[in-house]
């Protein structure tokens, strides 16, 4: 299965979300229901470390804490952008949700992440769109922000690649508790 770890967002925030979508000739903006912000991508494993994984999961221990986007970013390789994010306030909350969860996922035997935590919520791969339009567009929604919501579990998804788009399946929520 290919795996990853993700917090999922309240309607309200989504909806916020999906009323940024549109206008952007040339990109594919992510469908609404699949809106997500990844806490460690895992990737594919065989049954047996899933179990495993799930078990580092379920004995990690952490508080509810809120959750804030506000403003918009890009990634970029190869000198081309790939993919329009929104940006998660790095707050310690999050930081430390984070950090538990890639504790766990080392002792249980997956190579260490080397790409430091950047929290974001993708809205749209760019690889096709024109950059003075991107530019534009994240100057014309800079000021945008969501109130906090307060974060109070965590999830493991699976995701199917597809031609138009993953899906991505709940298999285990876990409850954050103070
Ligand atoms: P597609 O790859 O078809 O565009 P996707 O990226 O939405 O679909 P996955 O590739 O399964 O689906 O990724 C699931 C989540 O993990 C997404 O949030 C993705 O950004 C993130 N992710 C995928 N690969 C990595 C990686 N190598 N490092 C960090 N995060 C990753
Ligand atoms: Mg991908």
């Amino acid at each position: 299965m290919r795996l990853f770890v993700a917090l999922e967002l309240p309607p309200e925030v989504k909806d916020r979300l999906a009323s940024l979508a549109g206008g952007l000739p040339g990109v594919r903006w992510v469908r609404p229901e699949n809106y997500h912000l990844t806490l460690r991508f895992i990737g594919e494993v065989p049954g047996h470390l899933a179990e495993e994984l799930d078990l580092a999961l379920a004995a990690i221990r952490a508080k509810p804490f809120p959750l804030s986007l506000s403003g918009l970013g890009t990634f970029e390789k190869g000198g081309r952008v790939q993919s329009l994010h929104v940006v998660a306030e790095r707050t310690p909350g999050l930081a430390h949700l984070q950090s538990k969860i890639e504790t766990a996922l080392q002792r249980s035997g997956l190579p260490a992440e080397r790409k430091r935590f950047a929290p974001h919520v993708t809205l749209a791969r760019t690889e096709g769109a024109a950059l003075p339009k991107l530019a534009g567009f994240i100057q014309a929604h800079n000021l945008f922000r969501t109130e906090p919501v307060m974060v109070e579990r965590f999830v493991l998804y699976s995701s199917q690649l597809g031609k138009e788009a993953a899906v991505y399946t709940p298999e285990v929520e876990y409850d954050l508790a103070a």
